[in-house]
């Protein structure tokens, strides 16, 4: 199976091939289930089928567009027939289901049509996408008859490997929580892909594997039939279900779908588990609505004293003492920074996940064995899990009332809206130290690795802005200090000066450190940059008007 597909996945065109194949079966299968020339306008689409529409919708204009399939299809004139000729057919079959979905309204679902309307409405009178429509929320309250008992033919995700990239760290088994760890068996990845996004060689692909059949579960009291082998996430999205990754956005919040954040974590089996990793299993039970009380849960490592600090730690501070700060590291991250300079740390899915409380013990232990003031949380990113990182800081502050404690949060703030800004100052946050990856988009997606260009605008926004809000609202009582990361060949100089412009305009005297990556993760060709160009790039930050720039270097920081 494994050989199989490395082989296939190198040919786009038998990808595309592989995709008709699918459809095929699929488009089959809806097709006997509601008639191709009439469709039934008064039967609803069931849950398998609203996503197989979802998919083959998005899909089939991207594979008609891929470069390099167009590229074998214009030297393959038989191809061409083949492949065109069954995408069109699929996509003339697969339209009135489509149309029939969006126009159906059902006596017992009075409300849907106005739904649609609505969601028309808010999308400028375009169909919203079908994974956003508004009948999911009436997916889960019905019966589909026979859904229980029918095994559906479905495509899952699996792992994998590429001999040639990889070089045997094991880091896709011993630091990401992988379910087919102990097994080996290929059967038993659930396709979670934390391995793909650990794998400091890029060795890892996710792939279309064959289905494993379907299982029963329950969710929020209701028996349905998802797909086995499937991560519980994946089950739910089967359903109907979203996962966004911007708060806000989707049913749940998955920012970081390594296991690492828990903010995504649902009451599974009667324990709070996260749902991008944990397996689906036959007769679970999932509740997507937390049992009041339920405590959230996060894994953080690497308990440590700092003589340097972070971004969000007042330059005058620095060298006053051998140690500064405790300070722990959050696992998890929304981001997939390939020069990323705390990896081991962001893809850390198996740490056992700790209770605000116990984290905030263990932190005031740490702070009393250092004898330092300072308590400091970074990342990966550790703003993700809002309700725990909220609690982690009321208990902090509970443990800690002495007036000189100090609490700092290293965030990359893409995700701190203002509210959330107002929350972490209210539960005691007195030091924050906000990244600002850039100016433009296309530098933030080129240093993050996000490629969804809505998602990484949305980001970079949302930075900026706590950046501006957190001046305007709390300047002189809460310490904030932004840090810039920098390497020529992810930032141009000329970005550079227009943010030190931006910034001065927010505020001339507002901390700012330019941090220099240094070769790592998936950047190991990356050189760190010279002490010399470290220095010209804060003088053109302080150029701008900025009156406090920091630059790191191998050299340790040149201060203002
Ligand atoms: S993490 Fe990547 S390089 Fe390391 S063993 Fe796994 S596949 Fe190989
Ligand atoms: S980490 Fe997830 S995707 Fe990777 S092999 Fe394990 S179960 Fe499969």
């Amino acid at each position: 199976m494994i050989r199989e597909l490395e082989y296939y996945s190198a040919i786009p065109l038998i990808r595309v091939e592989r995709y008709c194949d699918q459809m095929e079966k699929e488009c089959g299968e809806i097709r006997e289930r509601y008639g191709v020339d009439a469709p039934d306008y008064g039967k609803p689409l069931e849950p398998h089928h609203q996503r197989i529409l979802d998919r083959f919708v998005k899909n089939i204009q991207v594979l008609c567009r891929e470069p390099s399939v167009k590229g074998q299809i214009s030297s393959h004139p038989l191809r061409e027939y083949t492949v065109i000729s069954r995408l069109d057919r699929f996509e003339q079959e697969i339209h009135p289901f489509r149309e029939s979905f969006l126009r159906h309204e059902s006596p017992d679902t009075p409300g849907q049509e106005q739904g649609v309307r609505d969601a028309r409405h808010r999308t400028g009178g375009r169909s919203p996408p079908l994974s956003r429509m508004p009948s999911r929320s009436t997916l889960m309250d019905r019966k589909y008859p026979g859904s229980l008992r029918q095994p559906i033919h479905h495509i899952r995700r699996i792992a994998v490997r590429d001999p040639d990239r990889c070089e045997f760290c094991e880091i896709c088994e011993t630091l990401v929580p992988c379910a087919r760890a102990e097994s080996r068996r290929v059967e038993d990845c659930t396709g979670c892909g934390a391995c793909a996004a650990a794998c400091p060689q890029e060795a890892i692909r996710m792939e279309e594997g064959e289905g494993a059949g379907m299982v029963t579960v329950t969710v929020d009291g209701e028996g349905v039939a998802v797909p086995a082998g499937v991560t519980v996430q994946q089950a739910l999205e089967y359903l109907g279900h979203t996962f966004g990754r911007f708060p806000g956005e989707g049913d749940h919040f998955a920012p970081c779908r390594t296991g690492g954040c828990g903010a995504c974590a649902l009451a599974i089996d009667g324990a709070l588990r996260q749902s991008c990793i944990t397996p689906v299993r036959d007769g679970m039970e999932i509740r997507t609505e937390l049992p009041a009380g339920t405590f959230p849960l996060r894994a953080v490592t690497g308990w440590t004293g700092l003589g340097v600090g972070g971004v969000g730690t007042p330059w005058q501070l620095q060298g006053s003492r051998p140690l500064i700060e405790a300070a722990v590291f959050a696992c998890g991250c929304n981001l997939r920074c390939p020069q990323c300079q705390n990896w081991t740390v962001t893809y850390r899915g198996v740490e056992p996940p700790l209770t605000p409380r116990e984290a905030a013990v263990r932190m005031t232990v740490e702070r009393r064995r250092l004898g330092v003031s300072r308590m400091a949380i970074s990342g990966g990113e550790a703003t993700l899990n809002r309700p725990w990182l909220l609690r982690y800081l009321e208990e902090l502050l509970r443990l800690n009332p002495d007036p000189g404690a100090r609490f700092h949060v290293d965030t990359n703030a893409t995700i701190l809206s203002r509210d959330y800004l107002d929350s972490l100052v209210e539960a005691g946050m007195t030091d924050i130290g906000p990244d600002l990856k850039g100016l433009r988009t296309e530098t933030f997606m080129a240093i993050t690795g996000i490629s969804d260009t809505g998602l990484a605008t949305r980001y970079l926004r949302t930075s900026w802005d706590a950046v501006r809000y957190l001046s305007d609202r709390y300047s002189g009582r809460i310490f904030m200090g932004v840090g810039i990361p920098y390497h020529p060949l992810l930032i141009p100089r000329e970005e550079i000066t227009r943010m030190g412009d931006a910034l001065c305009r927010i505020d001339p005297g507002i901390q700012v450190t330019v941090l220099d990556y240094r070769p790592a993760f998936r950047r190991r060709d990356l050189a760190r940059p010279a002490v010399q160009e470290m220095r010209e790039v804060r003088a053109l930050l302080t150029g701008t008007g900025l009156r406090m720039v920091i630059s790191q270097t191998a050299a340790g920081p040149l201060g203002p």
